[in-house]
This record gives structure tokens, C-alpha cells and sequence, in this order.
């Protein structure tokens, strides 16, 4: 036993570094935050654009790749996972979304008492210091700072276009979405806001707080049926980390079910087929996996105006200049500028298609962008059927889970992937694009029938890196963990990250995981 410590934190990613933060804020609290990857010093991290170089970068992603999917064209599908200090809010695309009043009105009503919209605002609120227009929905002096893109004016058409089909502009992070605004980007002065760099660096000092890193955590240690620490690799020995409180599991949506699979919890028959002995049943660990799956559309545009030019030879040195002198421009963007939140049908209490807009595009061979200017329009069905499952195959920690997020397995998602199609072409088609637009690329105007849009979705669409669910909360007995995000069936340990969301957040599920820890964190304070 190296060290004894009041709580123990697995995981400094998005959820992580808000625990460690607040667990260690009065003082009285030691706190162990332990976190597999490295440091935060990649400058590429910082830059809000180096995300593109850091993808599939093993220093600091965990380069996952799901199971063959076998409604998605048999294509493995990559998952990049942060594992560095930031966790994956130090490679994600910054995009700041809370998700919709019925959401988390939802989870209160599957028998999450303290998990509504008007108990979780409060959480949002204290997590941001919101760059745009204030509002009494909006945080003010929060740790995570939050940007508005820079207009540019295909992002201006685009938004005349949403407006004209009802869809008018708005502060889409208010609990109602229908609507569609310039991104908030997770950004300040130009530089990425991560976890670490919002949370950690200003408590780093803390006498009270341990952040170890490159440390790997193996499985949780337990005295009968209580946790009391972890088993970690660090620089090729083992140590045991203990703690007298709890252990807290912010290992994130991959990490969280397969370090409680690990520790012998989780369905029987997957830990016996694993090698690893039953310490406790729980049917839930690594199932209910959710995740957004995007479509998308993309146009040749007639005029230099898109950020493929801005891209390449001069005038991305001048795009580097502008980034070192006034910390503006291409390289501080999110990889969307404009979002929109809309119905499939006219029916529904509330949007279930993100849209994604791009004033740039892609070469689909190669992912880089295309040097003739063009946009992307790209549609995110906001509440999958489809479910999946995350399980360990070995005892070894270093072996990666099998991942299988079964895309476009449930009827409803199938509809919604080609309705978000149709929605991508009805607003690129808008007049107020027609300074701009060149023919259609993707899926291309041949492609019109439903089995022909469906057909294009399975091939070329792909993951917007949002898993949830496979710790998820509940009251029922194949919950991971209750509304207390405490694990059933053992004592002294909690889940707190994406993966505890019952059903996933309608948006992206960076803020919502941060939300998570915020309000996670008062309720391991309040010993409850
Ligand atoms: C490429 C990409 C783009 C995205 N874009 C957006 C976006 O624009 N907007 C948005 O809101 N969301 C986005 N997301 C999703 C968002 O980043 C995640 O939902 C969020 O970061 C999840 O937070 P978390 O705390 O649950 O997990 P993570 O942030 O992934 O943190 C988990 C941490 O635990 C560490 N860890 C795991 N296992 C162990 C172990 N055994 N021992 C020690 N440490 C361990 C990991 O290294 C990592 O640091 C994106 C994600 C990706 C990958």
C-alpha cells in the first residue's frame, strides 16, 4: 500500500476533473485523481483544430474500434477515447449542447428522483461561464468557458435558410432546442477548454489532491463486499492506491463497465467466459449502450468563402498567423458552426435531428479536406432505439472490450437516418443559398428513393463519439447504479460519467457528462 486517501477518482477526463476539483475543495478531503495517459502537454491539444492530428494519436487516444456492425455495412467503426488529463475533452470537437428540458425530465420520470430538468439546470448553470448573451438559464462564473463561433457568411445563409423553414434562431441550450444558432464552442481566447484546463490546473496545488497520471487502473480492491481502493500499473510496478470513503468509477463509457467487469461485477455469464470470478451479479454492467450516428450531405459551393480554401498554402500561413496574433480565426473553430435542432414529424413533443452545419468538406477517401470549396450539412438522430454492449473478453486490462453499437438495428433509426437526409438537402435547397450552392456530392441527386438513402446511410455514415448508458442509472434491478450513482449490490464505490445516463442526452455529451460530475460530486459531499 503506497498511499491512503479519503476518496479515490478513476478517470481525469471530462467527469473526472470536476470530482477532483470539487471532492478536494474544502480542504478536508484527500483525494487521489488516477488517470492512464499522460499530461496534458501536446500542444495540439490546446489548438482547438489540432484535434484533427490528435485522433488515432496512441499517446493519447485509445484508438477503441467497434465489432464488425452489422447493420452499418459490417464496418468496424472507430472510436477515438481520450486518455490523457482531459480524458476525450481533450479531443473532442468542443461542441456545447446541454440536450432538451425532456431529457432529464425523462430520467426523473424512469424513477431518477433529483435528475429533472429544473434539479439538474442549477448543474449547467454552475459548470459555465457562458461567452454569449446572458440569461438566467445561462452560468456566469463557472470553471468551463464557453465561446460563440465567428460569423461567416455561408454560416449566415444557412441560418436564414433554418429560419425561413421555422426554425429560428435561439439559445438552443435553454431546455428548448426547436430551433437553430452559431455553435458554442468549448473554447476560450482561442484555446480549448478541456476538463483538465478548466477544472484541474487551478486546484492542481492543492496539498490535499494527488493527481497520479500514466497510472492504469487494473480493478478495484474490496474488503468483502466494500471498495477500499485500486490496483494501478505505474511506470511497470503495481501499486495499491486505498482510500477510507469511496471509490469513484469516471472512467468514461468504455472504460467504467469494463473496470467494473474487471472487479468481478457484471453479468455472470460474461465475466465466467472472461476468466473472471463473480463478485457480484449485475445484468446492466456494459448493456444499454447508446450512441449518435450521423448522416450527412455535402455540396460543391461556387465561391471561395468555405474553410477547404482556408485550409491550404497561403492562406492557412496566414490562418497561422491570425491564431498566433489574436488567437482567432480557422484554427480556434469547432468542427460545426452552425447547429439546428428539428422534428423528423410534426407529431413529436420535441426535435429528434441535430443538423450539423460546415461551411468545408471532406474527401470521403481520404478525410481530409477538399481543396475546391464546399459545405456539409450532417444529421444526428438525437434518440437512438438501437441499443448495444460493451463487455471485457479477457482478464488482461490492456485488452480492449468488445464494442458492439448495433447502428441502425431499430426500425425508428433507420427512418430518422433518412429523414435527417431529406433534412439536409430541404435546407440546402433554400434560396438563400443560392449565391452559394454547386451541385450536390453526397449522397448526389440520383439517390432519392428511401431504399437508396438508407442504403448511403449505412456505408458512409458514422459515429459522432458519443456512447452512454452502459453503467446506467435506475431503479429498477439491471441499473448499474441508482440515482445516487452509488453501484448496486456493493458498497464505498459509484459510477459518475457518461456512461451512468439512463438514456442519452439529445445533443453532444461533453456538457451533460460535466453536469453529471457537478451534481455527482454534491452527492458524494452530502454523504447521501
Ligand atoms: C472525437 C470526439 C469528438 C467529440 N465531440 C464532442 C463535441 O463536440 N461535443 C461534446 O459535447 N461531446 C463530444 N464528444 C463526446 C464527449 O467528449 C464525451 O461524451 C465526454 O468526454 C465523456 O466524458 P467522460 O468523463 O464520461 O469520459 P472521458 O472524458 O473519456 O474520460 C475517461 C478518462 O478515464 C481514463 N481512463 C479510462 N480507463 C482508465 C483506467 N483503467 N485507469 C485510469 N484511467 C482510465 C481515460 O484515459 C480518460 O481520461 C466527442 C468525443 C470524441 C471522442
Amino acid at each position: 500500500v503506497d498511499s491512503e486517501f479519503d476518496y479515490v477518482v478513476v478517470g481525469g477526463g471530462s467527469a473526472g476533473c470536476v470530482l477532483a476539483n470539487r471532492l478536494s475543495a474544502a480542504g478536508s478531503n484527500k483525494v487521489a485523481l488516477i488517470e492512464a495517459g499522460p499530461r496534458d502537454l501536446n500542444p495540439l491539444i490546446h489548438i482547438p483544430a489540432g484535434y484533427v492530428f490528435n485522433l488515432g494519436n496512441p499517446a493519447i487516444d485509445w484508438r477503441y474500434q467497434t465489432e464488425p456492425e452489422p447493420h452499418a455495412g459490417g464496418r468496424r467503426i472507430a472510436w477515438p477515447r481520450g486518455r490523457v488529463l482531459g480524458g476525450s475533452s481533450a479531443l473532442n470537437g468542443l461542441i456545447n449542447v446541454r440536450g432538451q428540458r425532456q431529457d432529464f425530465d425523462h430520467w426523473r420520470q424512469l424513477g431518477n428522483p433529483g435528475w429533472g430538468w429544473d434539479e439538474v439546470l442549477p448543474y449547467f448553470r454552475r459548470l459555465e461561464t457562458f461567452g454569449g448573451s446572458p440569461s438566467p438559464e445561462r452560468g456566469a462564473t463557472g470553471p468551463l468557458r464557453i465561446s460563440v463561433t465567428e460569423p461567416d457568411p455561408v454560416s449566415e445563409a444557412f441560418l436564414e435558410a433554418l429560419g425561413g423553414l421555422g426554425l429560428p434562431r435561439r439559445d438552443i441550450n435553454q431546455g428548448e432546442q426547436e430551433g437553430c444558432d452559431y455553435v458554442e464552442a468549448i473554447t476560450w481566447k482561442g484555446l480549448r477548454q478541456s476538463s483538465a484546463v478548466a477544472y484541474l490546473n487551478p486546484v492542481k496545488r492543492r496539498t490535499n489532491l494527488k493527481i497520479y497520471t500514466g497510472a492504469l487502473v487494473e480493478k478495484v480492491l474490496f474488503d468483502g463486499r466494500r471498495a477500499v481502493g485500486v490496483r494501478c500499473r505505474m511506470h511497470g510496478r503495481t501499486r495499491d492506491i486505498r482510500c477510507t470513503a469511496e471509490v469513484i468509477l469516471s472512467a468514461g463509457a468504455v472504460n467504467s463497465p469494463q473496470l467494473l467487469e474487471l472487479s468481478g461485477i457484471g453479468r455472470p455469464d460474461v465475466l465466467r467466459s472472461a476468466g473472471v470470478e463473480v463478485l457480484q451479479a449485475a445484468p446492466g454492467v456494459g448493456e444499454r449502450l447508446q450512441d449518435h450516428y450521423a448522416v450527412f450531405s455535402t455540396h460543391r459551393v461556387t465561391k471561395p468563402v468555405t474553410l477547404n480554401e482556408r485550409a491550404s498554402g497561403l492562406r492557412l500561413a496566414g490562418e497561422i498567423a491570425r491564431f498566433i496574433f489574436r488567437r482567432r480565426g480557422l484554427l480556434t473553430m469547432a468542427p460545426a458552426t452552425v447547429v439546428a435542432f428539428l422534428k423528423s414529424r410534426p407529431e413529436l413533443a420535441s426535435p429528434d435531428i441535430q443538423l450539423g452545419i460546415i461551411p468545408g468538406s471532406r474527401n470521403p477517401a481520404t478525410n481530409a479536406l477538399e481543396s475546391e470549396p464546399g459545405m456539409t450539412c450532417a444529421a444526428v438522430q438525437l434518440r437512438p432505439e438501437s441499443r448495444g454492449s460493451i463487455h471485457i473478453r479477457s482478464p488482461d486490462p490492456l485488452a480492449h472490450p468488445i464494442i458492439r453499437a448495433n447502428y441502425l438495428s431499430a426500425d425508428v433509426d433507420r427512418e430518422v437516418a433518412v429523414a435527417g437526409l431529406r433534412a439536409c438537402r430541404w435546407v440546402c435547397e433554400q434560396a438563400s443559398l443560392d449565391p452559394y450552392r454547386g451541385d450536390e456530392l453526397l449522397p448526389g441527386p440520383r439517390l432519392t428513393s428511401e431504399a437508396d438513402l438508407l442504403d448511403y446511410a449505412r456505408t458512409a455514415g458514422s459515429t459522432v463519439y458519443h456512447p452512454t448508458g452502459t453503467c446506467s442509472m435506475g431503479p429498477q434491478a439491471d441499473a448499474v447504479v441508482d440515482a445516487r450513482l452509488r453501484v448496486r449490490g456493493v458498497q464505498g464505490l459509484r459510477v459518475i460519467d457518461a456512461s451512468i445516463m439512463p438514456t442519452i442526452a439529445s445533443g453532444n455529451t461533453n456538457t451533460p457528462a460535466i453536469m453529471i460530475a457537478e451534481k455527482g460530486a454534491d452527492l458524494v459531499l452530502s454523504g447521501r
